[in-house]
């Protein structure tokens, strides 16, 4: 099933996929609330916190320093393709704590714009666009 079919199937089908959470949920409930217990929460901020600092704390664009829209930027793109190799967010953190090559800090704006600029879509870019 595309993309496209597989987000057209979703959209009609919101009990499906209710009821495919509450499974989920069910299934996985102890894991889930233990990676919700608060010591884990406070662990994972303290970690996103560190990682930011480790990056210099601000977006290197503008000098935006407020960390809630602060976002860790590849470089050179290929973020998607990561995320698909690494197992989780834990993990991208501790990558970058080891070695920041590559990656670079910036504000929400800055990275939207970045994003548009260099047409770095997951979905339908800017120059595939047609009016009808
Ligand atoms: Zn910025």
């Amino acid at each position: 099933m595309s993309a496209d079919a597989s987000r057209r199937w979703r959209q009609s089908h919101p009990e499906a996929i209710r009821e495919q959470k509450r499974l989920y949920y069910a299934r996985h409930s102890e894991r889930l609330s233990k990676l919700r217990a608060p010591g884990n929460l406070l662990r994972a901020h303290k970690l996103r916190h560190d990682t930011i600092i480790a990056l210099g704390g601000v977006c290197i664009k503008c000098g935006f320093s407020d960390e809630r829209a602060l976002q860790i930027d590849h470089v050179n793109g290929g973020g998607n393709a990561e995320r698909k190799v690494l197992v989780n967010r834990q993990a991208f953190y501790h990558k970058i704590l080891d070695d920041s090559t590559g990656y670079q800090l910036l504000c929400a704006n800055c990275n939207w714009i970045k994003r548009c600029e260099n047409n770095e879509y997951r979905w339908k870019t800017t120059s595939t666009i047609t009016e009808d």
